[in-house]
């Protein structure tokens, strides 16, 4: 049975008490879980403090695929006004960093001043993520937890605020818990998980909802850029039991395909018997960026940490790179060969 320690609970309620501008931030280019979790945790922190200054600082916008997410007016993305995200930092007293381990996770290096520079503000972290950063000042880090929303209702829970959480919050924090899991098929076998989901459908979160804007929204294109993939891309390597599939920005612009409408590619060549781990590598406009995902217990993060200087979850992990996608995908492969050979 996993457990929020109760003494570090108390210590959040203090801080959350005594301090009156805060700002959650979540990781860059914030996933479902980043956004549920900072979303539901703002909403009731608003219901609780009506007096305080309570504002989500992202590091990016939110991504086409989760504009149903029910997130209010007291978002602002660095990316998209950088001088009120900037200001908003400065000023907090207090920082909640949800779903990222290290505040290098939020990207962009005026942000990252911006939360060191600030020596007022007392800065938390709430995550799943392996290997946590020491430098913050309060730590709840629990790796295995779904997700960060399943943590921050953990947390909810302690803090005995149940009676503030809405409809909507419990939607939020179910959102993360849906996509983390990938609708509950990995990262989710422990019997915790069901009871939250039940009791977070008891307090009104709309799961029908969820699911029909994940899994019915996409766009053509999207459907389409599947069955290119799959048809064209698909490299496989049975001896290593892996699978690469690579988009170009040129891929992507013939296609009318932005960042948002890769999102589980990925997944596609793990249904594969035998195909344990998959490489999905992608050609942003600044960087390359990688994917990492696997089945059982071959650890991407570690891969991800050591090639890309990236990070993640055993299962599910990512991480950027400058240069070509070949020279992405010789790197992923060489460092695949050295773990399984040390893993032997
Ligand atoms: P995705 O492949 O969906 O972008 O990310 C999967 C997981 O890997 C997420 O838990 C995410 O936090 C982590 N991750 C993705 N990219 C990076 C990265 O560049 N650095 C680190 N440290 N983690 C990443
Ligand atoms: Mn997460």
């Amino acid at each position: 049975m996993i457990k929020v320690e109760t003494e570090k609970v108390k210590e959040l309620k203090q801080l959350l008490e005594d301090r009156q501008r805060i700002v959650l931030l979540p990781h860059t280019s914030p996933d479902g879980d980043a956004l549920g979790a900072t979303g539901a945790f703002a909403e009731v922190l608003k219901a609780v403090y009506s007096q305080k200054e309570i504002f989500i600082v992202s590091p990016d916008d939110v991504d086409d695929y989760l504009a149903w997410l029910p997130i209010d007016e007291n978002f602002v993305s660095f990316y998209g006004n950088k001088e009120k995200a900037i200001k908003l930092i400065e000023e907090a007293d207090l920082i909640l960093h949800l779903d990222h381990n290290q505040v290098k996770r939020v990207r962009y290096p005026e942000l990252i001043d911006a939360v060191y520079q600030n020596k007022e503000a007392k800065r938390v972290l709430i995550d799943h993520h392996e290997f946590p950063d020491k430098d913050f000042d309060l730590i709840f880090s629990y790796p295995e937890l779904s997700s960060t929303c399943e943590l921050v209702f953990m947390l909810l829970k302690g803090l005995v605020w149940e009676e503030h959480i809405s409809p909507k919050t419990s939607t939020l924090l179910l959102s993360g818990m849906v996509t983390d899991t990938g609708r509950f098929m990995y990262a989710c076998f422990y019997p915790q998980i069901f009871q939250h989901l039940s009791e977070l459908l008891v307090l009104g979160a709309d799961y029908p909802m969820i699911i029909d804007r994940l899994s019915y929204h996409n766009k053509e294109e999207q459907l389409r850029l599947q069955g290119y993939m799959l048809n064209n891309k698909l490299e496989l390597y049975p001896e290593l039991g892996t699978a690469i599939l690579t988009l170009s920005q040129a891929e992507m612009q013939e296609r009318g395909i932005s960042k948002g409408d890769t999102e589980g590619l990925v997944n596609l060549p793990l249904t594969i018997k035998g195909i344990n781990s998959s490489c999905f590598i992608r050609e942003d406009k600044s960087q390359i960026k990688l994917s990492l995902r696997s089945i059982g217990d071959f650890p991407v993060n570690e891969l991800a940490m050591r090639a890309f200087g990236g990070g993640g979850h055993l299962n599910a992990s990512g991480g950027e790179f400058q240069g070509s996608i070949d020279e992405a995908k010789n790197i992923y492969l060489y460092e695949l060969k050295a773990l399984l050979e040390q893993k032997k």
